[in-house]
């Protein structure tokens, strides 16, 4: 299977099949799917197809794909019920938490979350 974007990029890898992963979600820009390493009930990472490095890197050329992502997760919270609240983040950069580096939004769910964020 093709890889799209960065050929050393792991989600890439992800978004395009070549490495597999339990799939929530996909559509012509944006791919979902389950957290291997779940910190909460619910852990979903929510992905542009393309390859963006990190919230830093959002722009006017790239940015449709934001508002995108922001409608599946809205779809996929009426979807899975959680009507009780979900957290949505995104680590950017080092300090920021960000251990891959492709634009992705954790949705998690399905516990009390604490604020803020260690
Ligand atoms: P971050 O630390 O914010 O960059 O988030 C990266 C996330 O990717 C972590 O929550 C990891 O558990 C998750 N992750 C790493 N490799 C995989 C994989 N192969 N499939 C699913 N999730 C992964
Ligand atoms: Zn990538």
């Amino acid at each position: 299977m093709k890889t799209a974007g960065n050929p050393d990029c792991l989600f890439c890898k992800i978004a395009s099949g070549e490495i597999p992963s339990e799939s929530v979600y996909s559509d012509e820009l944006v791919y979902a799917f389950k957290d291997i390493d779940p910190k909460a009930p619910v852990h979903i990472l929510v992905i542009p197809k393309e390859h963006i490095v990190s919230a830093a890197e959002i722009s006017p050329e790239n940015s449709k794909v934001i508002s995108r992502i922001f409608e599946v997760i809205a779809h996929l919270s009426k979807e899975l019920g959680l009507d009780r609240g979900f957290r949505v983040v995104t680590n950017c950069g080092g300090e920021g938490g960000q251990t891959v580096y492709h634009l992705h939004f954790h949705l998690m769910a399905g516990r009390p979350m604490k604020w803020p964020p260690g």
